[in-house]
């Protein structure tokens, strides 16, 4: 059975408590201990996917096809262990499970409440695998103290109540602010973050304090003291120069000892962290660095593209070199040169993305790159670029364009050589969608088997003709145009196992140009770069010699 940790949040947002529980697992993962990580997010979507990149960054996509909080991708980077779709929850999700259960008639003419039926949904997605592994890590998504958060502490202060002593521990994060006035760290924010905790009948074990300067071991005493915590329990958390530093750095203070010794665990097991010992030293140890562009729409929040700018980290870290990435917003060239914006990079990423704007400035990426023979990653919506741009200016279909973008404005502009899919096979069912269907959770989602082209660059870089890559779109390159397509070099390398749809293509005449329909960026690890990745980077270094 595993013992939980539940993991929260005060004073401010943004302390970084999906980095230190993912650094967590991977600490006690080093210590021999089995763990799954899970989100509980307050906000009343159902979940992230129908949600602006500019509200809550990426959406994360399980390899089951849940559509999930960007947490998700921190936990699997640091862990290795692949999310699913029961590790994320929001409130949406929870009440309209209630909801439909209200429908249904299953409580039998009870008045529906937060307090016991919204908490009993909330505790029973807790349960959940349960016997699966050693430790279950939950973090709480937002502040103590926010309204829309209480159905979630609540649910976990009865959990814990629940299941016999000494298996759940609760870990609160902070922030200690510093004056500079007065030269000092402020403890009262942490001492009434968790006063407001233990209000709602929760008293953290640990507290993880995120501070800019060392925590004098005077004020560590006082935290413990006031907060009721034990002094070695009193965590730091200071700035980090890479976020894949965390789990170093959490050992060194001590914060899996602290979770051991809250749980009673004795004698602890020697952690063994060779993986991170490796990772840091290929932070701190790089020979060289490179200029990537991201080309883009979301390009003033990062967040929205997390898990690109990641896995193009672990392409450096697997060839040693420092990845410099630019983020540059494609809308800028919709109708002027692209040029001017895209020389002096050593390789160019377009990215996913959804609807029409930006577009054809990221088509111009598309020929900029390929006509310079820069290396060109085209990811999801970035592959369908490339295939328009090979349509419209090498195989001759002057109107080629997709789908999606004459469904947005109504009319019909383009040839689509990218359609509207409306059904696939999954694993042994048929799939089918129609263009009036909801927005929220009907793409091609989750993770597809391909087949690839024995002797195709993207063979030799998986080392494999099978593979199993993450998904999430609506539209799809037509293999009508294959034929006109590969007479002039852009060759389909990749394809669904019933060969009905393009997977990956490829350019035969060019140092480093491929498209993926699917999410590679997804799965990248630091200890484990994706070969896609990893060798995207390789082709950059390699023409970052030859300028
Ligand atoms: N908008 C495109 C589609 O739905 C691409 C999606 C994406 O890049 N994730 O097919």
């Amino acid at each position: 059975m595993a013992r939980y940790v539940f993991i929260t949040g005060g004073v401010v947002s943004s302390l970084g408590k999906g980095l230190a529980s993912a650094a967590l697992g991977s600490l006690l993962q080093a210590r021999g201990f089995s763990v799954r990580l899970r989100k509980l997010d307050p906000y009343l979507n159902v979940d992230p996917g129908t949600m602006s990149p500019f509200e809550h960054g990426e959406v994360f996509v399980t390899d089951d096809g849940a559509e999930t909080d960007l947490d998700l991708g921190h936990y699997e980077r640091f862990t290795g262990v692949p999310a699913r779709m029961t590790d994320s929850v929001s409130s949406g999700r929870v009440y309209s499970t209630v909801l439909e259960k209200e429908r249904r008639g299953d409580y039998l003419g009870k008045t529906i409440q937060v307090v016991p039926h919204v908490t009993n949904e909330i505790k029973e997605f807790l349960h959940v695998g349960e016997d699966e592994v050693d430790f279950m890590l939950c973090e709480i998504g937002g502040t103590v103290g926010d309204i829309e958060g209480l159905p979630f502490f609540e649910a976990i202060r009865q959990f814990s109540h629940d299941k016999p002593r000494g298996e759940c521990i609760f870990m609160h994060l902070t922030l200690l602010p510093y004056l500079a006035a007065s030269g000092e760290l402020k403890t009262k924010p942490t001492q009434h973050s968790v006063k407001e905790l233990q209000s709602i009948g929760i008293a953290p074990d640990i507290l993880v304090c995120r501070s800019e300067h060392p925590i004098p071991d005077k004020e560590r005493e006082k935290i413990a003291l006031f907060c009721n915590v034990r002094k070695d329990a009193v965590v730091a958390a200071y700035d980090l120069k890479s976020i894949y530093e965390a789990p170093l750095a959490y050992h060194e203070q001590g914060l899996d000892q602290a979770v051991l010794d809250a749980f009673n665990i004795s004698p602890a097991p020697k952690p063994d962290l060779r993986i991170w010992n490796d990772v840091s030293d290929r932070i701190h140890h790089t020979d060289g660095e490179v200029n990537v562009a991201i080309v883009g729409k979301y390009t003033q929040l990062e967040d929205a593209y997390k898990s690109f700018k990641e896995a193009l980290t672990h392409g450096g870290m697997a060839n040693r070199v420092k990845v410099n990435v630019s983020w540059v917003d494609a809308e800028v060239f919709d109708s002027e040169d692209a040029a001017p914006h895209l020389e002096g990079y050593h390789a160019i990423l377009v990215p996913g993305g959804f609807g029409e704007r930006g577009t054809e400035g990221k088509i111009k990426a598309a020929e900029f790159a390929r006509t310079r023979k820069i290396p060109y990653f085209g990811i999801c919506l970035g592959m369908q670029m490339a295939v328009i741009e090979a349509a419209r200016n090498v195989a001759g279909i002057s109107t080629a364009g997709s789908e999606e973008f004459d469904h947005e404005a109504g009319g019909k502009r383009f040839e689509p050589v990218v359609y509207h899919l409306k059904e696939w096979v999954q694993g042994n069912a048929k799939v089918k969608r129609k263009t009036g269907d909801d927005k929220g959770g009907t793409m091609r989602l989750g993770s597809y088997d391909a087949t690839l082209t024995e002797g195709s660059k993207v063979a030799e870089i998986y080392g494999t003709t099978s593979i199993e890559e993450r998904h999430r779109h609506r539209y799809e390159v037509d293999t009508k145009y294959r034929a006109q397509l590969e007479e002039g070099g852009m060759i389909f390398s990749g394809m669904s196992p019933d060969g009905k749809l393009p997977e990956i293509v490829e350019w035969t005449d060019h140092p480093w140009f491929i498209g993926v329909q699917f999410h590679p960026e997804l799965k990248s690890k630091p200890f484990a770069p994706h070969p896609l990745f990893a060798d995207f980077v390789r082709a950059a270094v390699e023409a970052s010699r030859l300028v």
